[in-house]
């Protein structure tokens, strides 16, 4: 519906990074509000919207007027309308809002039917809508397959929303407790506990400590069927519709039984290898080096003379790339492999080192990078170490762990380890000065910057040893293997 915020740009970007042709639709549509909603003030922003796609490489704005998308009557009365079960939308923003998903549902078809995409791309926040339109795609066999979105966050946890704009300062504080509350369940489901009851009421004990804010519904439902759930077996959706103040807002999160991943991010040197490593084989998962992979990545490109800059070039040897871990066994080195080389040494030169970020920030390196991080992941029982891991590769990781250092801590923590690997000639101001251009380099790139996720628990790292670091880590990790 435009007003175009962060979690769009994320499907656009998601989309542009699986197709060849990208079509953005902005419409906000009057058949799902009704008379009392918030029509008339939704934020209208079209030229701006279209600003941003273009910088997106969106190939095609979608924008009809109202009376271009409008059929002359009442949809199920005197039109057709696409009604969607009464199991998926009798319960959560259904209950209130009725007639919102056959407004919603209507005017999907209409677009898929205009647009005939081959892929549609949606977003996790609205996951009633969600579940409504990969109901509907199946029912009525639409030729088109729908991708799913993750929630994207503001850094304080606040879920972006074009209805976020209505909240003043105060409000936008009051509005967080929706998102702390999911965390509270979070935890709780991450420690154990399964049962409907206890988690609804975890949530709702903490909504009832800010002020200002009207709880419509805290529900426990199969992300799929939305059927409510007494107890969650495989994965459950917890959802929240509460007014703060006047503007009304959603916000959930899904909670899967699987082996947890734990997300370890930080900038250069800070000790996150050691310590993901360690972690990965006390709690028998996976360990996972991301890190490793733009290096290696980063080994070939310098290897085959290609300019660190030339991203269409980078992108298509990493299409032709493979990279292969062996897991470590000890606490050594863990072996690399980029296309069956064993590159686990080279990787870790100060060539590499200086040239790794500028490989890193070159979005269609990371689209490839983060699929097959993904991929890895998809089974949960994983330790993943990186940048961007807690924000962007896993937003759903059990476990989300920030590690900082001061630099000067950090540069002669990689004095003492390149030392140790018979690198002689390094002077701890050059590895200062170094690590300060990589965290610029890094958290300043345009797609999935070094950023503490909003649900990360942040270390600090000076003076603690790298045992007191891990224990502090396993503290948060469940004791499941
Ligand atoms: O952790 P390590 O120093 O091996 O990472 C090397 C570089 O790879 C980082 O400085 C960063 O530019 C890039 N990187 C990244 N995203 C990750 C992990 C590493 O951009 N998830």
């Amino acid at each position: 519906m435009g007003a175009l915020h962060q979690g769009h740009q994320r499907l656009l970007e998601t989309a542009r990074e699986e197709n060849d042709v990208v079509v953005a639709s902005i419409f906000v549509n009057p058949l799902q509000f009704a008379p009392s909603e918030d029509l008339d003030k939704y934020p209208q922003t079209l030229e701006k919207d279209c600003q941003l796609c273009d910088r997106l490489g969106v190939n095609a704005v979608f924008a009809p007027s109202p009376m271009e998308m409008e059929a002359e009557g009442t949809p199920g009365e005197n039109v057709t309308g696409v009604f969607p079960p009464a199991s998926l939308i009798s319960g959560l923003c259904g209950a209130s809002r009725p007639g919102h998903f056959l407004g919603v549902a209507t005017i999907v078809v209409k677009l898929l039917n205009i647009v005939q995409p081959t892929r549609a791309y949606f977003g996790e926040k609205d996951a009633q809508q969600l579940a409504v339109i990969r109901r509907l795609v199946k029912d009525l066999q639409l030729p088109v397959e729908i991708r799913a979105c993750p929630i994207v966050r503001e850094s304080s946890g606040l879920a972006c929303s074009s209805r976020n704009q209505y909240l003043n300062e105060g409000e936008r504080k009051q509005a967080l407790v929706l998102f702390r509350s999911l965390q509270r369940a979070k935890k709780a489901f991450a420690a154990g506990e399964r049962q409907r009851k206890v988690l609804l009421e975890i949530v709702a004990r903490e909504l009832t400590r800010e002020e200002n804010i009207w709880v419509e519904y805290v529900e426990l439902v199969h992300p799929i069927t939305l059927e409510p759930l007494e107890m969650i077996k495989e994965a459950g959706l917890l959802a929240i519709a509460a007014r703060v103040g006047a503007t009304r807002l959603i916000d959930n999160i899904i909670v899967r039984h699987r082996r947890p991943i734990i997300a370890i991010d930080g900038p250069a040197g800070v000790g996150k290898s050691t310590a993901a490593k360690r972690i990965a084989r006390q709690l028998g998962h996976i360990y996972l080096d991301t890190g490793a992979m733009y290096r290696a990545l980063t080994w070939l490109v310098l290897d085959a003379g290609i300019s660190v800059e030339d991203e269409a070039a980078i992108a298509e040897l990493s299409a032709r790339t493979s990279i292969q871990f062996v897991q470590p066994r000890d606490e050594g080195l863990q072996e690399v492999y980029a296309n069956e080389q064993d590159v686990t040494q080279i990787i870790r030169s100060p060539e590499v080192t200086t040239h790794v970020s500028a490989v890193a920030k070159h979005p269609a390196v990371r689209h490839q990078l983060v699929a097959q991080q993904r991929h890895w992941g998809q089974k949960g029982g994983l330790v993943a170490e990186g940048r961007d891991i807690g924000t962007y590769v896993f937003p759903d990781a059990e476990v989300k762990i920030f590690l900082t250092a001061s630099v000067q801590e950090r540069a002669r923590r990689r004095l003492r380890d390149l030392k140790a690997r018979g690198y002689g000639l390094v002077f701890q101001e050059e590895l200062e000065e170094q690590i300060r251009e990589r965290d610029r380099l890094d958290s300043t790139r345009k797609m999935a910057p070094l950023r503490k996720a909003a649900d990360a628990i942040e270390i600090q790292t000076d003076g603690l040893t790298i045992e007191q670091v891990i224990d502090k880590i396993l503290q948060f990790c469940p004791k499941t293997s």
